[in-house]
């Protein structure tokens, strides 16, 4: 799946550029566009952990009350009725999940990370959180207990958000009647937006029709620029911040706050507080995207690194099912460390060059004791050569740019 997916994000942003271009915009924010696709990944890993606990539940659930299941063994009409009505089902739950995600504290630290951008584009699209998995699948509970099969269940979910891809851009404006009934990249910049008007809006998955109904749907408009991005701006490419600073704000909050039940109603309560005060007004000239200036030949480096790092993850999707324990936790963990390195050298962290000579070394041992239990196989002894000669190259280059790149605690620099 993800083999097949990767190419055809890849070349629609590639497709996006060249519009922006065209159109006279500076193209993609590559510090921002790496990040999201860095969290993206990691979500990824997040996300095929937790489902084989969420999802596992809810098919123990399914078989513990004996439901039964839709039939399948249907004429194909009635089939594709089935199919048709466990997405708007799936859609319907996807509403509220998201609504709760914006409107809980707990579920907002999760889902923040998604709106963190103050980008808007498809790369923004691949910007998703590591800790929500864990959480949201209650709302599908009453799927499974209506007995929409596993197999439903997977598919429609997996179609819901792969639909939300398209909807990440600038680059297309307003699609007529489809703005009544679908999700588009028109109200889903309202959604992303921190405009006032915006707060709280358009939160469907692929129809819009139930943001209409429950009262939460705000048309884009012309006369007022969408300023992207959330109150409390993470100012970080760091993954570790991204998936973590609303978390850090709300244990500090509850440290602040006396009495357990206080304490305890926190983390429920909506991010805007419990009483209906107005959302404080957005300071529209005051805002100051964040941004940072990394030399091209860093950049370069970590966009190598950025693509070697989703060949790992897409080779880890693909064999994780078979691996013992210990090695598909090792890989996933070497993984997200590659992921926080890229994120701290973006960021420009004083001690982030450090960091990846030693990722760098610790990949060489690891690659050298698997090459050792692999041998007596030609192949493995072959890509083992291969993938040391290739992290030795990525040594030297990063042990070079060390002597040419002074890197400083994050100096903020506008991004305009
Ligand atoms: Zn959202
Ligand atoms: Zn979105």
């Amino acid at each position: 799946m993800f083999a097949f997916v990767l190419p055809v994000f890849l070349l629609a942003m590639i497709i996006e550029t060249l519009v922006m271009r065209r159109r006279g915009f500076p193209g993609y924010d590559m510090p921002d566009a790496l990040t999201s696709a860095n969290l993206g990944g990691l979500s990824l890993i997040a996300g095929t952990f937790a489902r084989v606990i969420t999802f596992g539940l809810l098919i123990l659930a399914q078989k513990e009350f004996e439901v039964a299941l839709w039939p399948t063994d249907i004429a194909w009409y009635s089939l594709a009725l089935l199919w048709a009505l466990a997405l708007i089902l799936h859609d319907f739950s996807y509403y509220w999940v998201h609504r709760f995600a914006h409107e809980i504290n707990v579920l907002w630290a999760s889902h923040s990370i998604h709106h963190s951008s103050e980008h808007f584009n498809l790369s923004t699209a691949l910007r998703q959180s590591s800790t929500g998995g864990l959480l949201s699948w209650i709302v599908f509970a009453p799927m499974a207990i209506l007995g929409v099969p596993p197999i439903m269940m997977a598919t429609v979910a997996l179609l819901d958000s792969l639909y939300q891809y398209w909807v990440h851009t600038e680059q297309i404006k307003r699609l007529g009647w489809m703005e009544k009934v679908f999700v588009t990249p028109s109200n889903h910049r309202v959604h992303h937006s921190q405009n006032d008007y915006c707060i709280d809006k358009n939160y469907g998955g692929i129809f819009i029709i139930w943001d209409r109904m429950f009262g939460t749907f705000a048309d884009e408009r012309e006369d007022e620029k969408l300023i992207y991005g959330i109150r409390k701006p993470v100012r970080s490419y760091n993954p570790i911040d991204g998936n973590l600073h609303l978390y850090r704000d709300l244990f500090r909050q509850t440290a602040q706050t006396s009495g357990w039940r206080r304490k305890i109603q926190l983390w429920f309560a909506p991010p805007g507080g419990w009483s209906d005060e107005l959302v404080e007004p957005l300071d529209k000239a005051g805002f100051d995207r964040y941004g940072r200036h990394i030399s091209s030949a860093m950049l370069r480096y970590i966009i190598v690194q950025s693509v070697l790092m989703s060949i790992m993850l897409g080779h880890w999707l693909f064999v994780q099912a078979d691996l013992s324990t210990p090695i598909r936790l090792g890989y996933a963990a070497a993984i997200l460390v590659t992921g926080i390195s890229i994120g701290s050298m973006l960021q420009g962290s004083v001690w982030s060059l450090r960091f990846e000579v030693i990722r760098l070394m610790a990949f060489m041992i690891a690659v050298a004791g698997a090459g050792f239990a692999g041998f007596g196989s030609a192949t493995a002894t072959v890509s083992m050569v291969a993938v040391m000669a290739g992290l030795m190259f990525c040594l030297g280059w990063i042990l070079r740019a060390m002597r040419s790149e002074t890197t400083t605690e994050p100096a903020l620099e506008p991004a305009e």
